[in-house]
């Protein structure tokens, strides 16, 4: 005999996981179905199962079911409790058919994708390598012109001499550029050596290693560097960033300039800056040309040269030693680069990812799978 209140309980309950968006059952602490909601019967056929004694072994509280259909439901379970006591469970059930199969688009697509990148990285690795031994032996030969031995130019012969020498220059500085991109794309990535570097030796280097080209440019440059710790760093990849700065200061800094480089310790970092005079980097792409092949429109429309893979460079070895570069503006609206290094270099890697957190606990000894369509059929 059903009593008043538990009609009244019964339909609230059936109007409740009516309104929930997915499959539904209400399982009593016995096992058996209380009820189930109509997406439930559609879920799993006309005769829906509802009703029935489900099997009472223990089972995980989410799962993702494929069924014999080609659907996939995704099923979780939630006990139901007042005060301790264990009243049952409540199943709920929601296809995700679609959503799995655009994941396994996705997957698929960045298989290949990542394909694509691996033959693009050989590509431009296979080809830089091979434009590398021509120019060796351009750059050789216009050496070989300018001795005398082989005859006298004339002074328009030497000036082109010289057009040739400096264009075949700047061709093997894009080529080291593109292979030293490659090997940062390459799975293995660019090895770095630590050592000590003393700051203010590797900044006088760097500086004194383009005074003749910035003194032909007609620009100053200015070296103010603080005492402090010995770096832990590698040498001669700070040394490539280091390079990169200042040729692009000299670069985009017009006649009658100044370069200023300026460095000193800070807490237990080394700062170091390198600004310039010149046209400067707009404040909507100061973050964007450390992205590979990115220039900023100022220095795309003026005549000057670039392919926008520098800074990207820089970045990765920046941050290879644990530090940080960013681009801002020096007083007079010329470009200024901070690089922060930490002293004591990249130290230990953050461990890798442990075991994900214990999952809830399943419900015990909970209701066995519902009916699944080929249980069914
Ligand atoms: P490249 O100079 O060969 O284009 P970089 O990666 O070194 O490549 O620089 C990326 C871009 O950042 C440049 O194209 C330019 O737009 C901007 N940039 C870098 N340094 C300066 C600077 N000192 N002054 C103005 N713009 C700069």
């Amino acid at each position: 005999m059903v009593s008043e209140d538990d009609g009244r309980w019964r339909t609230l309950l059936g109007a409740l996981l009516e309104a929930l968006p997915a499959g539904a059952v209400v399982q009593g602490p016995d096992d058996r179905v209380l009820a189930a909601n109509r997406e439930f019967t559609r879920m799993f056929g006309a005769e829906g199962r509802t009703g029935e004694t489900l099997a009472g072994h223990h089972v995980h509280r989410t799962a993702e079911l494929p069924l014999a259909d080609g659907r996939t439901l995704r099923r979780v379970i939630e006990p139901l409790r007042h005060e301790g006591a264990y009243l049952g469970a409540l199943w709920t059930y929601e296809d995700i058919t679609e959503r799995k199969r655009r994941e396994r688009d996705l997957e698929r697509d960045n298989v290949a994708l990542t394909e694509l990148a691996r033959q693009r990285n050989a590509f431009t690795a296979a080809a830089s390598h091979e434009l590398r031994t021509p120019l060796t032996s351009v750059i050789s030969f216009c050496e070989l012109l300018t001795d005398p031995s082989f005859g006298t130019l004339t002074d328009e012969q030497a000036s082109f001499l010289d057009a040739i020498r400096r264009n075949a220059d700047r061709m093997q500085r894009v080529i080291a550029d593109l292979l030293l991109t490659t090997r940062m794309r390459a799975t293995s990535g660019l090895e770095l050596e630590f050592d000590g570097v003393e700051v203010d030796r590797m900044l006088l280097d760097a500086v004194l290693d383009r005074m003749s080209t910035t003194r032909e440019a007609g620009l100053f440059t200015v070296l103010e560097c603080a005492p402090g710790p010995v770096l832990r760093g590698d040498r001669h990849r700070l040394q490539n960033v280091l390079a990169n700065l200042l040729e692009n200061a000299a670069k985009y800094t017009p006649a009658g300039g100044r370069i200023s480089v300026t460095a000193a310790p800070r807490f237990d970092f080394w700062e170091i800056e390198v600004a310039d005079t010149g046209i400067g980097v707009p404040e909507e792409f100061r973050e964007e040309i450390f992205n590979g092949f990115v220039r900023a429109p100022n220095a795309r429309t003026g005549e000057y040269p670039g392919t926008g893979l520098g800074l990207a460079i820089s970045r990765t070895i920046v941050r290879l030693h644990g530090g940080t570069i960013t681009a801002g503006e020096a007083p007079g609206g010329g470009a200024a680069f901070l690089i922060r290094l930490p002293v004591a270099g990249p130290g230990e890697p953050p461990a890798g990812p442990g075991e994900p957190p214990a999952a809830p606990g399943d419900p015990p000894a909970g209701p066995g799978e519902p009916p699944r369509r080929e249980a069914a059929a």
